[in-house]
């Protein structure tokens, strides 16, 4: 007779592809910013979902809106109209300021979707000859896991073995417009970037680059896409990451939080001039924008707003930061650098003193779900609705840890 953690990490392990190395803690059930293991233990979701719960686990009125779609209709796919998908496109677009949003499901096929605009754009409206379009990507970027993406991927963990590749993309060092600079051309038609490198290892630009880029991208006619997935929708402290460097793109990717904490939803913003070249049956996906999603959709942007999560954000993002450095300044030299924006914050460990898997597993055993990026940096990306008394709670776990591994 097995222990149930052993029973249910044994059959991931049977008969689950080996493309993951879960921390092994069987989640039974969640809510809000907490979480309890099938033996009934309780943890703090601090990582929530790579980012994706910032509404947290099972928010109340997002499951009601589910339910109330639930009685009505789910998936009808785009072959007709939704009394949901206008209603959440008119929202988004309110949001975002852009004129059309084009709804998929996950951050990778939004990312796709832009691509293929960007590309055709490029074609149609710039004149570049089709199959000649370059986009311009950053060193250190996640944009992603489909085959095209890893194409452009600077890590070879992501992409050895997996060519060809789908070429058509230059390479510049992040944060850095003179490499950007040098590897333009006249077939330039976009750059695609993360606002703050997530997955490289919350890794925030440079002030001024932003700007810098916006004015070169206006100034030689390219397109500047902005990765949201990560940095939407509150996560950094405003809406959206590119108001902290006071610019807008000329599009816009959002996922992750966008689907509430329920469900995979992402959309990929622009204007008219932009969108126009999507036209009918050009682009598509079966689930993308179903009345289901777009309902529960919806209902997480009108309760970022009505519950004001984004603005609470900033100020609990300088208190998690302010205690994360409290513990660096305790720990030396455990932690080189804890660095991010709002309720992203990635603590940076001294690579001779601990990897950041060991303190992801002891953080679990202390009641703390993390999750490490690379060999180094843990991540804190907990939903937007946790308090004050449970950042302190995880913070103290983190702390004992840190001392222990120090002993
Ligand atoms: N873009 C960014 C900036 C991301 O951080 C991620 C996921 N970590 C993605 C795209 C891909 O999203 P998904 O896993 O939903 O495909």
């Amino acid at each position: 007779n097995t222990n149930p953690t052993d029973l249910y990490v044994g059959k991931e392990a049977r008969f689950g592809a080996r493309n993951y190395a879960p921390v092994p803690v069987v989640v039974d059930h969640a809510r809000d910013c907490l979480v309890w293991d099938v033996e009934g233990r309780e943890y703090i979701d601090i990582m929530g979902a790579y980012s994706a719960v910032s509404h947290g686990h099972l928010h109340p009125r997002v499951v009601a809106a589910a339910e109330r779609q639930l009685q009505k209709v789910a998936v009808m796919s785009r072959a007709y109209y939704s009394t949901t998908l206008g209603p959440f496109l008119e929202k988004l677009s309110a949001l975002t300021g852009f004129e059309r949003i084009l709804p998929m499901n996950t951050g990778a096929e939004a990312v796709e979707t832009a691509i293929k605009c960007a590309r055709r754009w490029g074609h149609q409206v710039k004149g570049i000859p089709d199959g000649r379009q370059r986009i311009l990507v950053a060193r250190g970027n996640f944009h992603g896991r489909t085959s095209t993406i890893i194409g452009f991927s600077s890590e070879e963990e992501y992409r050895t073995g997996f060519g060809p590749f789908d070429g058509g993309f230059q390479h510049f060092d992040y944060g850095d417009m003179a490499s950007l600079k040098a590897a333009a051309s006249v077939d330039t038609c976009a750059v695609l970037i993360e606002p703050i490198q997530g997955e490289a290892g919350v890794r925030v630009p440079p002030p001024g680059f932003f700007r810098e880029l916006r004015d070169w991208c206006t100034a030689n006619n390219v397109l500047l896409i902005d990765d949201e997935v990560q940095a939407g929708l509150g996560r950094t402290g405003k809406w959206f990451a590119f108001e902290h460097e006071g610019i807008r793109p000329d599009a816009l990717i959002l996922g992750k939080a966008l689907g509430a904490g329920l469900l995979p939803v992402s959309a990929f913003c622009a204007d008219d001039r932009v969108m126009q070249v999507f036209t009918p049956n050009s682009h598509g996906s079966t689930f993308g924008g179903n009345a289901l999603a777009a309902a529960v959709a919806l209902e997480g942007l009108k309760v970022l707003e009505e519950e004001h999560l984004v603005d609470q954000c900033a100020e609990k993002g300088d208190y998690l930061f302010a205690r994360l450095r409290e513990v660096q300044a305790e720990v030396q030299p455990l932690i080189r650098d804890v660095r991010g924006r709002g309720l992203w914050v990635g603590v940076d460990l001294e690579p001779s003193c601990a990897t950041a898997r060991q303190l992801v597993e002891r953080l679990a055993r202390g009641g703390v779900l993390s999750k490490e990026t690379h060999a180094t940096v843990i991540r804190f990306a907990p939903p937007l609705t946790i308090t004050h008394a449970l950042i302190d709670r995880a913070v103290d776990v983190f702390r004992q840890v840190c001392q222990e591994k120090l002993r």
